[in-house]
């Protein structure tokens, strides 16, 4: 097999190279990903033929010498693939862009692969993969989380802070390092003592809110956000990446809760808030007060009914209350699951959902400066999509007006014919464009209904979540965000939270 390489530096790789040079340090990214890439070759049997190495660092097409040269020759057939590091790197551009790529693989049947995937244009799915369509917002999506993950993972190594915002009672300086913020970090500090001393997520924030001590974002502190403070394990100093891995499975993303044992944690990457001690007792208080309601009788039980299933078998996981102890156990009643599939305690497992629910919708979150950019743009393409159509209108014109002038007797048929033809053209053409603009619009436009509608409403459900003792309500709630999930514990998996929860969300 003959194959490319392919290397471009992003926006991101740029800044990142400087940042390193101001600290003296050599980092060159085209290296790194060569050498990267050429051990991708090796694995893959792939005989590298060539190396294009793009100097600048355009988006387009049209600014990138190095890839229309080599989209030249991959459209001759030359080579079976192309290595790149992901599928942006050959091109984000604009629709036009993603088609041309698209379409020069697909018909001289070249692949790409990249260090985490094939791409395969022949394959009618993949259509998908190069934002053909305008459906795919989701996959889009997808790409930008895994290309951020990567670089995020790197940074979380290096003790960097890498949430969308520093975590509430740190500062954040310029090299992502995290120290405690004067102005805030003793709340953080009284929340913990608070909640140690027994007091629940909503009786903390009504006193913070009493206190006029002023919440991170909103107007009003909110029990789900103290609760977040004091399960988040940063106020100890530790940096922790890997709790959930996304994975692709029949063209689609799964979301695995991962294991403690398998997350990466930076211990020490700054100075913490709150010891151990504190911590430890607050986490468990607040899991002691935290029981949903079981009803007796013929009113629904399980909030998380019709949700979950299991992962083995696929029926449906039960909800069991049990005599001797507050919480209800989670199992599955297959006799095939029996000795495969273990059950745990139900409350550990809806915790889990929820606290999936917000870290999912964490990872979709586009920061402010993104979202006004996003409005900008389709501004700015409804304004072109707008001048599209006046031009179409004002060549339909021409078309009647040459029937006009042929009847009239100043075009002869042979002209007429001619005319009829450049305007055909030009109407054809037009259509094309304005096809491609629609589709660019909806294309950002389901990016904002994204952010401005899903995850607001996520939030919503979650707080309401916490707020109602309603199992109906809690049960409608999730089923309005959550597709389902599954739930999987081995049999050797012997700590309490040791199980995995597979969430399907509504995204
Ligand atoms: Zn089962």
């Amino acid at each position: 097999m003959d194959g490319y390489i392919y290397l471009r530096k992003s926006r991101k790789d740029l800044e990142e190279e400087k940042k390193q040079a101001e600290l003296g340090n050599n980092y060159n990214t085209l290296d790194r990903h060569r050498s990267q890439l050429l051990e991708l070759a090796k694995i893959k049997g792939v005989h590298i033929k060539g190396i294009y190495e793009e100097v600048v660092s355009g988006e387009y097409i049209s600014e990138r010498p190095e890839m229309q040269r080599m989209l030249r020759e991959v459209d001759l057939g030359l080579v079976d693939a192309v290595l790149c590091m992901d599928l942006d790197r050959l091109g984000r551009g604009d629709m036009v862009d993603q088609g041309t790529i698209y379409r020069v693989f697909k018909n001289s049947e070249t692949v790409i692969l990249t260090p985490s995937e094939i791409i395969d244009p022949q394959d009618e799915n993949q259509e998908l993969t190069f934002s053909i369509k305008s459906l795919i917002a989701r996959e889009e999506l997808k790409t930008i989380v895994k290309r951020m993950q990567r670089g995020r993972h790197q940074s979380a190594k290096e003790g960097k802070s890498i949430s969308r915002k520093p975590p509430y009672g740190y500062l954040r300086d310029e090299n992502l390092k995290l120290s405690p913020d004067p102005d805030c970090s003793w709340v953080v500090e009284m929340i913990f003592k608070k909640a140690a001393n027994g007091s629940g997520r909503r009786a903390i924030a009504e006193e913070l809110d009493r206190l006029n001590i002023k919440p991170p974002e909103s107007e009003h502190w909110e029990g789900s956000s103290i609760a977040s403070i004091i399960r988040n394990e940063v106020y100890l100093g530790k940096i922790i990446w890997g709790k959930v891995k996304y994975t692709k499975i029949n063209g689609k993303y799964k979301k695995t809760k991962m294991a403690p044992e398998h997350w990466h944690v930076k211990e020490n990457a700054h100075e913490a808030i709150v010891s151990k001690e504190l911590f430890d007792l607050a986490n468990e208080k607040m899991r002691a007060r935290w029981r949903p309601h079981v009803r007796d009788g013929k009113t629904l039980s399980n909030p998380l009914a019709g949700l979950l299933y299991c992962e083995v078998c696929g029926k449906a996981m039960v909800m069991q209350p049990r005599k001797d102890r507050p919480d209800s156990a989670l199992r599955c009643f297959n006799h095939t699951c029996k000795g495969v599939q273990k059950g745990c305690n139900f409350s550990l497992v809806e915790q889990r959902i929820l606290m999936s629910l917000e870290k999912h919708i964490e990872q979709f979150e586009l920061p402010d400066t993104a979202k006004k950019k996003s409005d900008s743009l389709i501004k700015a393409k409804e304004k072109a999509l707008s001048e599209l159509i006046k031009e179409k209108e004002e060549i339909n014109k021409q078309k009647n007006n040459i029937h006009d002038l042929l009847e009239k007797g100043v075009y002869d048929i042979e002209t007429f014919l001619q005319r009829q033809q450049v305007i055909k053209e030009k109407l054809n053409n037009l259509e094309n464009k304005i096809v491609e603009a629609e589709e660019e619009i909806n294309l950002e436009k389901k990016r904002i209904q994204v952010n401005n509608e899903y995850i607001p409403r996520v939030k919503n459900v979650l707080e309401a979540y916490y707020s109602t003792d309603d199992i109906e309500k809690k049960n409608r709630l999730l089923k309005s965000v959550i597709e389902k999930a599954s739930y999987l514990r081995k049999k050797e998996w012997s700590k309490p939270d040791e199980f995995e929860i597979i969430l399907h969300t509504k995204i």
